[in-house]
């Protein structure tokens, strides 16, 4: 490992070194998405910030058990409504049917952005018996009450007793005590406004309700967070993060429920993405401003000019940090999308570069000189614009070895080595990106391969091999592939 990681704490407001509880190994706990619609773009941001934070741990060695929940039961609109019962009723589907349907679509999603699967991927409704558990226990601490059925954090109580409510969001207890109980009007159950439910009675008409102590209910959003993370990670454990958005009250209301049961606080180092705007306005589906990843991909938008393509939109994205806010407009993205061009036709040259230095050669250095310098942009909380600033001087030598302007007799075989493998450790390993063109048929890979097939089918044909040229035929049959024999030799396409 090169340097020490230091990560921008959330709970302390600010950078800190990474040091795990267990050497070696990391337990980071990312919360998921709520699975009633279609995931959208902002969405897709996050959970791509914890790829790389993801993807980056791994790489710098570390064992990590990344655990990402699925929220299928809970998390109430404005209105009271659980959301997935709202999709459930608005397209007539069982509400597992609904959870099932937008769990997919996130995977399919999640995989066209080329992100790792995480670890474990629990979800509330299968962990119903330990979010009880925890109920009890924060009961028998006294930090909680009973009103007909439902269950009620005490707030009031935590934060006079710990002084921990607040500690994440730096909402203070004065600014609680001034909250007046006239502020409840209809949640007359609560004690005070800030009270939240952790575990809600359901009413007859209600579908997804389990027995309890208290009710046959269904356990508050916040809960399960707590008391999936404590299962999968333990008491305490290292990272946990999630959209600024939801540092309160979610994160707040993890924290008290954790200290509330178990007397201690769950993670050390909390980390919070900033949003995805889009012309300067949060992304979000209730405002209408948003844009789907589909209409992204294919231009079918008034927001875009044309479409770009998934790994475009992911190096955009990267080219902010995580703890800034992302402005989504048609002249970022057309930048991005040259950004990302560029660096991979970059990656393809690379691979065709002469090494004819002795020794070590002057361009040596410079290429060992990016790769620490890359290291330690991203030690300093994830930089993600930084490095690719460094891999683009990478690229710079990259096109002056290839044209010309730059001398391969100044590039020794290790230095060439180096810099292939620092462009393929950032670009496909740590930032988790491909190369489009590879699945294109203008691709010089699959031009490469395709030559090389249809040689040995002339070959075959030739000798009489009827076997290998039938078999070549049918399986490039089976991929979609056309060949087309013409009298300047034979052509491919993709149906
Ligand atoms: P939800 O499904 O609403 O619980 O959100 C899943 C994750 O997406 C959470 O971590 C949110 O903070 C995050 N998120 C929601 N909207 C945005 C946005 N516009 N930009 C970035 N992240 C977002
Ligand atoms: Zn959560």
């Amino acid at each position: 490992m090169i340097d020490t990681l230091k990560l921008y704490n959330s709970l302390k407001r600010e950078k800190e070194e990474f040091k795990p509880i267990h050497e070696g190994f990391v337990g980071m706990y990312v919360c998921g998405p709520t699975v009633y619609n279609d995931v959208h773009l902002g969405n897709c941001r996050t959970f791509m910030s914890f790829d790389m934070i993801y993807r980056y741990l791994l790489h710098q060695g570390y064992k990590v058990r990344y655990v990402r929940n699925i929220t299928d039961v809970g998390h109430l609109l404005d209105d009271g409504e659980d959301r997935i019962l709202k999709g459930a009723r608005l397209e007539q589907l069982e509400p597992m049917e609904v959870v099932q349907k937008y769990t997919n679509g996130f995977h399919d999603m999640m995989d066209v952005f080329n992100t790792l699967r995480p670890s474990i991927e629990p979800r509330a409704t299968q962990h119903i018996i330990e979010q009880i558990e925890m109920v009890e226990s924060i009961l028998k601490n006294g930090f909680a009450y009973e009103k007909n059925g439902s269950v009620y954090f005490d707030t009031m109580k935590f934060a006079k007793e710990t002084n921990k409510y607040g500690e994440l969001s730096g909402r203070i207890i004065e600014d609680l005590m001034s909250e007046s109980r006239d502020d409840l009007k209809n949640q007359s159950e609560k004690n005070h406004p800030s009270d939240f439910a952790i575990w809600m009675k359901a009413a007859p008409e209600h579908i997804m309700k389990w027995s309890s102590p208290w009710s046959v209910g269904f356990p508050g959003w916040h809960l399960e967070c707590s008391a999936m993370s404590t299962k999968y990670l333990g008491e305490t454990f290292d990272i946990h993060g999630g959209g600024n958005d939801l540092k309160f009250p979610h994160h707040e209301n993890e924290i008290a429920q954790n200290v509330g049961s178990c007397g201690c606080s769950p993670a050390n180092y909390w980390l919070h993405t900033n949003m995805l705007l889009m012309n300067g306005k949060k992304m979000s589906k209730s405002d209408g401003n948003t844009i789907s990843p589909e209409q992204l991909f294919s231009g079918d938008s008034p927001h875009v000019s044309k479409g770009y393509s998934p790994m475009a939109i992911k190096f955009f994205m990267l080219m902010a940090h995580y703890r800034s806010t992302v402005d989504l407009t048609d002249d970022a993205l057309l930048a991005g999308e040259k950004g990302y061009k560029k660096l991979m036709e970059a990656g393809r040259s690379m691979n065709h570069l002469k090494a004819e230095a002795q020794g070590p050669g002057k361009l040596d250095a410079q290429i060992e000189g990016l790769r620490k310098q890359a290291f330690e942009d991203m030690n300093d909380d994830f930089n993600t614009p930084k490095a690719l600033s460094r891999l683009f001087e990478m690229v710079s030598i990259i096109n002056g070895l290839k044209g010309g302007q730059l001398s391969s007799q100044d590039l020794s075989l290790a230095g060439l080595e180096a810099l292939k493998k620092t462009y393929n450790d950032f670009v496909f390993e740590i930032f988790g990106l491909k190369d489009d063109m590879v699945n294109n048929d203008q691709s010089e890979y699959m031009n490469g391969l395709m030559n090389l097939i249809i040689d040995i089918r002339q070959t075959a044909r030739e000798t009489k091999d009827w076997g290998t040229s039938d078999k070549i035929r049918d399986v490039l049959k089976a991929l979609d592939i056309q060949l087309k024999d013409g009298k300047d030799g034979t052509d491919w396409t993709i149906n």
